[in-house]
């Protein structure tokens, strides 16, 4: 291969630039060609394309976002959107593309790896939600966000005898809620992987007021119910007086943390050699400290990624 393209697409996590730029250094020092393309799928289908050189990615490593844009996209689901994609590529001789996203973005670097486009994936988003890898490049950043957030709760909480109701970001995946709740010393965590009864939720806060516990803070994955609902059947139940907070796309700003600019780093430089080394439909992850990948169709439709009960289980032991 001579030439490669790279693009962000989905959910913009911190530390995606990073990752581009860990791209960008080590195909050039490799003597490859590199073309980013602007807002992920919709610019490869647009053709906005551009080469990129070693100072496109200067004093990129601590800015959060992704300077090349990113964007949802739903008719890259269609065929015949990806092949004018493909034709994009072909006309700019790019040989193979980098995609860093979540799984929604592995979905679309699949599809074009199958209709004979070798794509590599870069597992990037808040959520840890992708199969593969034990952490995606912007969780640590995110966790450290989100106990930012619930330390500040934690204060006007307490202060006035309050049960806060936080809501966290995660998609369909509770590990950034678990995490942040055992590092922010929350009371109860209500998580997709876990089943939840609100009258147990309740009984629990009751028993912890019972105990002389003066504030309480609930930390809850999206998606799993109306939080200001949630806060206010609570606040009727136990008679104290209840708020949630939706923490929302803050979550997703900020400096990467040093972990997720290594992470993204490594996994940059990991994929172009494994571009180098003729591979294409993999995607890239880190297991047990070691850069390991995975067929990308097998990691979609066959890995699922482990919860971790045992953490899960201490945090119980916690509260
Ligand atoms: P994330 O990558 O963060 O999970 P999304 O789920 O929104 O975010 O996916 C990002 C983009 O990937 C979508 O907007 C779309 O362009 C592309 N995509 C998602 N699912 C598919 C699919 N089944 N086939 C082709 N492209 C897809």
């Amino acid at each position: 291969i001579k030439k490669i393209g790279i693009l962000t697409s989905g959910g913009d996590a911190p530390g995606m630039n990073a990752a581009i730029r860990g791209v960008v250094r080590t195909a050039l020092g490799e003597g490859l060609e590199v073309f980013g393309i602007r807002d992920g799928y919709q610019g490869l289908y647009e053709n906005r394309i551009e080469r990129l050189n070693r100072y496109s990615v200067s004093d990129m490593i601590n800015r959060g976002g992704t300077f090349l844009g990113s964007a949802r996209f739903p008719q890259f689901k269609e065929e015949a959107t990806r092949l004018t994609a493909i034709g994009n590529l072909r006309k700019n001789e790019i040989d193979a593309l980098v995609v860093i996203g979540g799984d929604g973005s592995y979905m679309g670097a699949m599809r074009l790896t199958e209709e004979g486009f070798p794509c590599v994936g870069i597992p990037g988003t808040i959520d840890n939600d992708v199969a593969g890898t034990d952490y995606t490049i912007g969780y640590f950043t995110a966790l450290s966000t989100v106990v930012e957030a619930i330390d500040r709760l934690r204060d006007t909480s307490s202060s006035h005898q309050r049960i806060s109701v936080i809501e966290v970001m995660g998609r369909h995946c509770g590990d950034l809620t678990l995490s942040a709740a055992i590092a922010g010393g929350c009371e109860f965590i209500v998580i997709p992987e876990v089943e939840f009864k609100r009258e147990d939720l309740i009984n629990e806060i009751k028993q912890g007021f019972a105990k002389g516990k003066k504030h309480a803070i609930v930390a809850v994955t999206e998606h799993m119910c109306d939080v200001n609902e949630l806060a206010a059947e609570i606040e009727a139940a136990v008679k104290h007086e209840t708020r949630a907070t939706i923490l929302g796309h803050i979550q997703r700003g900020g400096s990467p943390v040093p972990y997720d600019r290594i992470l993204a780093s490594r996994m940059g430089e990991y994929a172009v050699q494994l571009l180098l080394q003729g591979f294409g439909g993999r995607c890239v992850g880190i297991q047990n400290e070691k850069m390991v990948h995975h067929d990308i169709i097998d990691a979609i439709e066959n890995m699922k990624r482990p919860f971790n009960q045992e953490l899960f289980d201490t945090a119980k032991h916690l509260f």
